[in-house]
């Protein structure tokens, strides 16, 4: 089958995936296999903007890579593959960084909130962070990346550093990737209050066990309204009712909409049922995690194809850049 185009999208070594990752990115990556050809990068290199202590990387990326294929990555046909085992990429991103204005970089809203969050650690990487994603997604020629509303500024910054380096050196080389926007619901933690996140340790992760994932759901908040059972509730506050809305059968969703707000279904039989639906959703990726797991060659394997067909992708463009710029 022709394919659409060509989609980009990177992702964070943060170790073993979690249900935010699962409903904010990786149900679309799943989905958009089918129309276009995809390229997913582990992206280690921008790990490094703001972590210190590389001890897990490794093991982190494997995990993360393990959830991937075990949740319906098909790297037959997609290519998976780690950031820095593509060294074009930091080549494009030095060759980028010569045409960016330092002020653009400082004016992103990302970047004033990456420094919020990492007062003590403001690195030369962390400013340049926009144009090392811009050279992800220009070395690979791609036309999409699918992102939530939030990242926009990115993708229209990657989108004029593109212009800026093709108008400097009077070329079409590099192509200005298209942002592919994606209903990217923002799923909260099992606090009912933060995005949910390994950091703040308010996550379910896809591979806990049924007992673990049904303890963590257990622990999630509610309507904060609702303190005693005989309250009525409100759903549509509730982020255990979210939650819901993507994991149980359509007429029990109805059913606890209404028995909610007349106090007719209390909060521990409400996530009792949802831990139930989540565990039945969960398990065929449980399975297929196992199968893999217990091929410890096989996910090494699968990086380092997908790394040689990133490459010649990448040393392509390359040379086409380097003959634009004609470098001696
Ligand atoms: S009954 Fe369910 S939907 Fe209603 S507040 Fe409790 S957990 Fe939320």
């Amino acid at each position: 089958m022709n394919k659409k185009g060509r989609v980009f999208s990177g992702i964070r070594p943060t170790g073993r995936a979690h249900l935010g990752n699962f409903l904010g990115a990786f149900k679309n990556y799943i989905t958009l296999q089918d129309e276009y050809e995809c390229i997913y990068c582990i992206v280690d290199l921008h790990a490094l903007t703001t972590i210190e202590d590389t001890v897990n990387l490794k093991q982190n990326t494997n995990d993360l890579a393990l959830d991937l294929l075990a949740v319906g990555i098909r790297p037959e046909e997609t290519i998976l593959f780690i950031q820095s085992h593509v060294p074009q990429v930091t080549e494009l991103h030095t060759i980028l960084s010569m045409v960016t204005p330092l002020g653009k970089l400082t004016d992103l809203p990302t970047f004033k909130e990456k420094v919020r969050q990492n007062p003590n650690n403001i690195n030369y990487g962390l400013v340049g962070y926009p144009v090392l994603m811009t050279a992800d997604i220009a070395l690979y020629k791609s036309d999409l990346v699918p992102v939530g509303i939030d990242q926009a500024p990115h993708i229209e910054f990657a989108r004029e550093t593109v212009r800026s380096f093709n108008y400097r050196y009077n070329t079409n080389v590099l192509i200005e990737p298209q942002m592919k926007s994606a209903d990217i619901p923002k799923v909260l933690g099992i606090d009912g209050k933060e995005k949910m996140g390994k950091s703040l340790n308010n996550h379910i992760e896809l591979a806990a066990t049924p007992e673990e994932t049904r303890q963590r759901v257990m622990q999630m908040v509610t309507d904060p309204q609702r303190i005693k059972r005989t309250d009525r509730g409100n759903p549509d506050i509730c982020n255990v009712f979210t939650m819901h809305k993507v994991f149980t059968p359509k007429e029990d969703v109805e059913m606890i909409n209404v028995e909610c707000r007349r106090a007719g279904i209390g909060c521990v039989d409400c996530k009792k049922r949802f831990a139930e639906n989540l565990n039945k959703a969960l398990e065929p990726f449980r399975t297929k995690r196992a199968e893999i797991a217990a091929q410890p060659d096989l996910v090494p394997a699968v990086l380092e194809e997908s790394a040689k067909r990133a490459r010649n992708i990448a040393e392509k463009t390359m040379q086409e850049v380097r003959e634009a710029i004609q470098l001696p």
